[in-house]
């Protein structure tokens, strides 16, 4: 596996100081949060909350309770319609899932 990139920046849910790197090509982000611990989000739906400058609800939390369990993370996607409905949505992830977080 290539070196990751560690990138810092602000955290997409709460806004404190945060870094991610890449995962899954460049899709989706894995971010490490002092508030919201670590979460994995799309890049579509990070794009979504940027430019909206809005969370719809409160994923912060609900991120950092999924990471009690340590085999566990919040995934946040944003689907612009087709065969699920238009918007956000989150599920728990197992980590297994994701090679290399
Ligand atoms: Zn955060």
């Amino acid at each position: 596996m290539s070196q990751r990139e560690i990138v810092n920046c602000t955290c997409p849910l709460c806004g404190a100081d945060a870094a991610y790197y890449e995962i899954d090509y460049g899709e989706r982000h894995y971010y490490k949060c002092p508030t919201c611990t670590k979460f994995i989000i799309t890049d579509t739906a990070e794009k979504r909350i940027r430019q909206s400058g809005s969370t719809p609800s409160d994923f912060s939390g609900a991120a950092a309770a999924a990471s009690k369990d340590d085999d566990r993370v919040l995934e946040i996607c944003y689907s612009y319609g087709g065969s699920v409905p238009t918007g956000f949505s989150i599920k728990v992830v197992n980590k297994v899932d994701y090679r290399g977080i």
